[in-house]
């Protein structure tokens, strides 16, 4: 709270997108000023216009140009850099999009970063880094092998912000995030992809009647109940550590690796049935075959977090999770 005074400027990349907006509401509650920097292809305008109220400034972290106007305008001190491409499976079909964006993108911002004296990164990775796991929950000095090009962009990246560090001093923090999910506990924002992908938002766009049924990714795997277990966390909660991150970068914290997740698992049934309890509405189900790329089981282990940065979920509770998101999605698609 020594900062009052003086709250440093903070660059959201991706501030328009779901993690990315939360993060900044969040930023904006704890009194930082922030500036996003959005492509708009996935983000939305309205939210920051009506919700977030920052600047916006429409365009790409591939645009050094842009970057450097952006650096010389704004005194930032810090990055928060959600800007990526994150459907696995076009990452699959379209690696290049993926790894000029994901990569050679970051790289653009790391160097603009680096000629504008700028040293602070909070970084959006992912669990996707570690691939198949070998041990459940998955710590943070697990292996990481990548079986998708999305998740291995995001690692070489992780790689280039080492490197970053030891050659030029910038620090960061790179979150591994389990399964963002939820929405504003106050029903300012959530999550609105287009196309949707996600499991918990597709289960509730089936109980408002816009899609004819969920179909279950496969049934067979060596699970309780055959279906993949995941570690839903709270979109706020990310947010929240976010915030958490910056703090302790600004504070002077060497870089660090954090996992965030709950710690604890919902299989694809147990999903869909708790949201039928949450909505009381009927949800039909298909049962289809395994999607590719799919581990039966993620569980992340966040203790790390809890323990370096003093994380303290709020709202681990699925009920509580699937709940905030059927207020947005209610509001959204009224
Ligand atoms: N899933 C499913 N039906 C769908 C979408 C997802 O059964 O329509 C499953 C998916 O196979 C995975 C889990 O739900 O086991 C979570 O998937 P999601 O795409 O939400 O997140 P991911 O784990 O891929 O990051």
């Amino acid at each position: 709270m020594a900062r009052l005074m003086d709250m440093p400027t903070v660059l959201v990349t991706g501030g328009a997108g779901y993690i990315g907006a939360h993060t900044v509401l969040a930023l904006k509650g704890a009194g930082y000023p922030v500036v996003i920097l959005d492509n708009l292809v996935y983000g939305h305008r309205d939210l920051v216009e009506q919700v977030l109220d920052v600047d916006l400034i429409e365009g790409d972290i591939c645009d050094r140009t842009l970057l450097n106007q952006i650096f010389t305008q704004y005194d930032i001190q810090a990055v928060i850099h959600f800007a990526a491409y994150a459907y696995v499976g076009e990452s699959v079909e379209n690696p290049a999009k993926y790894y000029r964006n994901n990569v050679a993108g970051t790289l653009t911002l790391l160097e603009a970063m680096v000629a504008a004296g700028v040293q602070c990164m909070v970084f959006s990775s992912t669990c996707a880094t570690y691939g198949n796991p070998h041990q459940i929950p998955i710590p943070e000095d697990h292996p990481q092998e990548p079986i998708n090009p999305y998740g291995m962009s995001k690692l070489m990246v992780e790689q280039i912000l080492t490197d970053f560090d030891h050659a030029y001093g910038l620090r960061s923090v790179r979150f591994r995030y389990f399964n963002a999910a939820g929405a504003d506990p106050e029903g300012r924002l959530g999550e609105d992809h287009d196309p949707e992908t996600h499991l918990i938002p597709l289960v509730l766009l089936t109980a408002l009647g816009k899609r004819e049924h969920i179909s279950i990714f496969g049934t067979d795997y060596k699970t309780p109940d055959g279906t993949c277990v995941r570690d839903y966390i709270h979109v706020t909660d990310l947010a929240q550590a976010h915030v958490l991150g910056l703090e302790y970068l600004l504070d002077g914290g060497q870089p660090e690796v954090f996992n965030l997740g709950n710690g604890d698992g919902f299989s694809v049934r147990e999903v869909i049935a708790a949201a039928k309890t949450v909505t009381e509405q009927p949800i039909p189900v298909v049962e289809g075959y395994r999607r590719a790329g799919d581990p039966p089981i993620l569980i992340g282990s966040a203790t790390k977090a809890r323990k370096v940065l003093g994380w303290e979920p709020q709202y681990a509770e699925l009920e509580v999770i699937l709940a905030h998101a059927w207020r947005w999605h209610q509001q959204r698609h009224a």
